[in-house]
């Protein structure tokens, strides 16, 4: 898997699918997403390449409930020790209690998906921990709060470290290409928007970023330009 350091004690892991990132706080570890099912080992490799244990690993925090976020949730917790946390509206779903509503998708979205996304594993029920809240803080980072991002999904989060500047934004924001832009296979675009609009309010020099590569230096001046090209 590739490991790619962001900062001292930020890494970039990306496994088969998907983008997880991994905060150390002195010998305790937060992961923010854990790519598709199946990922586990391959995040514990990572875990002793980078000198931890997976008994270091406190908590995993799941931007939202899709299968390349959430996939590989419910093997790592099984490593004992490890909280779960993800928005009250989306925990019912990382439990397999309900289905995940699916995406309206616009039509060109529709082929993408049917080409990168359908043949995934879907993702094994996982028990949440604790249930997050708007605003909440988690202790993490130097305080890491909880920023509800509606549209992607109902209860898609960001975690915003104010700290550190940095900002995992789940899939509200993608950079593809080159480009920073909305994230694709919304349940509602329009929603998504306004919470990409209010992410370009944060103050943020590193935006980890759902899919594709970190966007660093200026990050609101950047979402304030791409949220430009929407309309
Ligand atoms: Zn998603
Ligand atoms: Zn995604």
């Amino acid at each position: 898997m590739e490991i790619t350091e962001l900062r001292p004690g930020l890494h970039l892991l990306q496994p088969r699918f998907g983008q997880a990132y991994l905060w150390r706080d002195g010998s305790s570890l937060t992961l923010v997403d854990t790519g598709i099912a199946g990922s586990g080992e391959e995040i514990a490799e990572a875990l002793t390449t980078l000198g931890h244990r997976r008994s270091d690993l406190t908590r995993v925090v799941l931007t939202h409930f899709h299968e390349d976020h959430t996939g590989s949730a419910a093997e790592i917790r099984a490593w004992g020790g490890v909280a779960v946390l993800a928005h009250r509206l989306e925990a019912p779903v990382i439990r397999g209690d309900v289905p995940g509503p699916p995406p309206d998708f616009l039509d060109w979205e529709r082929e993408l998906h049917a080409r990168v996304a359908s043949g995934l594993p879907p993702a094994p029920p996982c028990p949440v921990d604790h249930e997050l809240d708007d605003g909440e803080v988690i202790d993490f980072g130097g305080g890491a709060r909880v920023v509800a991002t509606p549209g992607h999904t109902d209860g898609s989060i960001a975690v915003h470290l104010p700290r550190h500047g940095v900002l995992f934004t789940g899939d509200t924001v993608a950079h593809v290409d080159g480009r920073v832009t909305l994230g694709v296979f919304n349940l509602d675009r329009e929603r998504t928007m306004r919470s990409f609009r209010d992410l370009a309010g944060l103050d943020t020099s590193l935006a980890c970023v759902g899919h594709g590569a970190p966007v660093t230096g200026d990050v609101p001046a950047a979402l304030k330009a791409a949220a430009r090209d929407f309309a």
